[in-house]
């Protein structure tokens, strides 16, 4: 059990060797001190636990003592020595914060072992609660450390989920790769982020986009290789380091399941190292990233399918037939005129019998082409089917749009196509008719009808002409 160290503090000396000879006996730490005054000056030098003081005495008294010591430090235990004439001050002393009394002259001498044996109970308890207390505040501590942790994480994790969520949600590259770099800086509390991609030639990494980064910086760090990259590796890496440099920088992959993408990058502008945290974050996100580029390709992909001609890359008839209607919707209600011009390749069917599908196919891409050369961006260049081609003119009258027509047709009949000579007039030509919306018809088959009919009349007159 703990033990106790002892102060004795009476004027008689005979009570206080005493009392002090046999504590020492019983192997207690014991001194003593003729008087209050002493006993201060022993206190101010060395810590007691239990002080057992004398009630009367010459100069400080025993409760001015007891005040000073419990002002001094509360958990000292005094016990006074007391009389059995002193009954009042004893109350008061008990009053003040004393432990406890013993009436001098002393009955029996194992009245002070009993109390000093209580008060070390006392204190050893005390200390085995203190102990236990402190292992309890440093458990606490953990605890709300780890839930603070926990709660962090789940931010984090809930905060990663949103943007993954929204990145995963767009549908246009450009749009996903700006996305990239913005949730993910967003992610790392405004750290500098920055992605690259491979250019189609996959001989140059432009930085598509940036965030918290100088603009003239980011465009600075696009990188050339001279052979094709397909790859991740330390060379790639070290590379586009050199480019940051002298700014750390953490990379990863953008790796899909067909192909690598790029780069996503986090980039230390002031020297803050990375954290472990941030480099998860970083992993996990790239994965993202790769994987909402591949849903934007996707989706590109399908939506080509849907709307264009697998041959020449026009829009198909589908596709022309939605434009037609929204275009004439739009030409009654804003009273504009739409145009649309139905081309024919003359004598096509002469064509391919004598040079074969193929080569009617390579005709059919070059008239394409030479059609799509001739518009405006605003216009629609369709592939009706075979080898009619219908050109959709929105605020475009019929005057206009035969101007067009007369500049399609002589730029195709005076175009040298291989073995063009065995056709029935002498070379490949095409017709065209014309109609305009409202003039030719106030909704979207009425105008398509006309310009059939104009087309018939064309090819009547003897073809390679426009008519409307
Ligand atoms: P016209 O001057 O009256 O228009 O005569 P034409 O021979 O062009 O007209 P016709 O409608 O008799 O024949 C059209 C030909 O176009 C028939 C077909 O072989 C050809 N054709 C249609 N689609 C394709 C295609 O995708 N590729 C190729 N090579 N030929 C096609
Ligand atoms: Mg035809
Ligand atoms: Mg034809």
């Amino acid at each position: 059990m703990f033990k106790p160290s002892i102060l004795i503090v009476d004027d008689e000396i005979s009570f206080r060797s005493a009392i002090v000879d046999l504590l020492k006996e019983d192997g207690f730490h014991c001194v003593g001190a003729e008087s209050g005054e002493e006993a201060l000056s022993i206190l101010e030098k060395e810590r007691f636990n239990i002080v057992f003081t004398d009630l009367r005495m010459p100069g400080i008294d025993g409760i001015t003592l007891l005040r000073k010591i419990k002002a001094f430090d509360s958990s000292i235990a005094v016990v006074m020595v007391t009389s059995h004439s002193s009954v009042d001050s004893t109350i008061e002393a008990l009053r003040l914060g004393a432990y406890d009394y013993v009436i001098k002259p002393l009955e029996d001498i194992e009245l002070v072992s009993a109390i000093i044996k209580r008060i070390s109970e006392k204190l050893s308890l005390q200390q085995e609660k203190e102990v236990l207390l402190e292992d309890l505040r440093a458990k606490n501590q953990a605890l709300e450390e780890s839930q603070r942790k926990i709660l962090q994480h789940s931010l984090e994790i809930s905060a990663l989920y949103t943007a993954e969520k929204e990145l995963l949600s767009g549908l246009n590259l450009d749009e996903v790769y700006q996305r990239s770099a913005t949730y993910l800086s967003k992610l790392l509390d405004g750290r500098p982020v920055a992605l690259w991609i491979f250019e189609p030639s996959r001989k140059k990494l432009a930085v598509k986009t940036y965030c918290n980064i100088n603009p003239l910086d980011a465009k600075s760090w696009n990188v050339n290789f001279e052979e094709p990259v397909y790859t991740v590796n330390e060379t790639l890496k070290a590379t586009i380091t050199k480019k940051v440099h002298p700014a750390p920088a953490e990379f990863y992959a953008i790796q899909g399941h067909q192909s690598f993408f790029g780069i996503l990058a986090i980039i230390d502008l002031d020297n803050n190292s990375f954290t472990k945290r941030e480099r998860e974050i970083l992993a996990r996100f790239s994965a993202s990233v790769a994987m909402a580029i591949e849903n934007a390709q996707l989706y590109n992909e399908v939506k080509t399918l849907a709307t264009r001609d697998g041959l020449t890359g026009l829009f198909n008839r589908r596709h022309f037939e939605d434009t037609l209607r929204s275009e004439v919707i739009r030409s009654n209600r804003h009273k504009h005129p739409v145009s649309i011009i139905f081309l024919d390749v003359d004598y096509f069917k002469s064509y391919n019998d004598s040079q074969g599908h193929i080569m009617g196919d390579t005709v059919l891409k070059k008239i394409a082409k030479i059609v799509q050369s001739r518009v405006r961006i605003t216009d629609f260049v369709c592939r009706y089917g075979g080898e009619e081609f219908i050109i959709v003119l929105p605020y475009t009258n019929k005057q206009a749009a035969k101007g067009l027509a007369e500049d399609i047709r002589s730029s195709v009949a005076s175009h040298s196509f291989p073995h063009e000579d065995s056709q029935p007039n002498g070379r490949l030509t095409i017709s065209l008719g014309i109609a305009e919306c409202p003039a030719d018809g106030m909704d979207p088959e009425s105008v398509l009808q006309s310009a059939d009919v104009a087309l018939y009349r064309a090819k009547e007159k003897g073809r390679n002409c426009v008519c409307g």
